[in-house]
């Protein structure tokens, strides 16, 4: 069917930046510092992370195809090589709608930063961002896809608007100073920057606990993350009222965009996390339908 006639907006072209761009910062889990640098790439080049501080500089495409299970985190491997903690930078790119990007790294672990996308958004835009002669390959949800079970799921929806909507239900039960938080969002670059790049990463106090006391995150402290305790945030300011469910749709941003193409559908998740998130990519990318980088005409 033409895409006119489902309502969508014609395919785009793909972007990448203007100019190289670079961010320095401190890995959450592994404490160390490390320095990432952007750099313009061609068409059809997708987002790759080089390890510039390997021999050879392996380069690792960040697509499902290379996620490899960790707790908590989106982790990256290809041969040997592996980066992590990737989830806010992939975020930042799928929401400027950066399609073609290299990432110099000179360690695994990405920066944490204020645990949000924010900074590599402002890094990204004032480089800027620039249109290439090239459509971008995209995939329309055409049915429904599921996946997860009764606790937590997410799904994929045909969505008429040709847009990329997503809907993201948080639910610590009534008792918990986090709660219930809903929200649903039609993607655009600039409704990204300022409603959800911001948002920070949360956690129980609880569960802070327990990382440190596996000897991680030893220089994350309440200033840079959300740590909850009964009563809210520890020694910390809420950005947004509902900044938990915000940050559930920056993490979904990121994980979707692992998919390597545009999403034109409608993705409804209900308590789901990087892992599920990943376990629709693969199961749409899994369908038989192909992608499409030209309109068809009718
Ligand atoms: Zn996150």
């Amino acid at each position: 069917m033409d895409d006119w006639r489902l309502g969508m907006q014609p395919t785009r072209n793909q972007r990448t930046i203007a100019a190289p761009a670079t961010i320095q910062g401190v890995g959450y889990w592994s404490g160390r510092d490390v320095r990432v640098e952007f750099r313009p790439a061609p068409t059809d080049t997708g987002i790759v992370f080089v390890r510039a501080d390997m021999k050879g500089c392996p380069r690792i495409p960040a697509t499902v195809e290379h996620r490899f299970e960790t707790p908590r985190r989106t982790t990256l491997r290809c041969g040997e090589a592996a980066v992590e903690m990737i989830e806010h930078i992939m975020a930042a790119l799928a929401g400027l709608q950066i399609d073609n990007c290299e990432l110099w790294v000179n360690e695994p672990e990405m920066p944490g930063c204020d645990g949000s996308s924010l900074p590599f958004v402002q890094v990204l835009s004032a480089a800027g961002v620039v249109e290439q002669a090239a459509l971008r390959r995209r995939k329309v949800i055409r049915r429904t896809i599921r996946v997860g079970d009764e606790s937590s799921w997410i799904e994929a929806r045909p969505c008429c608007s040709g847009k990329m909507v997503l809907r993201y239900e948080l639910d610590y039960g009534s008792g918990s100073s986090i709660g219930r938080q809903s929200l649903e969002v039609s993607l655009s670059p600039r409704h990204f920057h300022i409603n959800l790049a911001p948002s920070r990463t949360f956690m129980l106090q609880s569960e802070a606990e327990a990382i440190k006391a596996l000897g991680l995150g030893q220089r994350a402290t309440c200033k840079d993350l959300l740590i909850f305790d009964s009563r809210g945030p520890i020694d910390n300011e809420l950005r947004f009222p509902d900044e938990c469910v915000r940050h559930k749709l920056v993490d979904m941003v990121g994980d979707l965009a692992l998919a390597g193409c545009d999403l034109v559908g409608r993705f409804v998740a209900y308590r789901s996390g990087h892992r599920l998130n990943a376990e629709l990519v693969r199961t749409i990318a899994a369908q038989d339908e192909p992608s499409e980088n030209i309109r068809r005409c009718a």
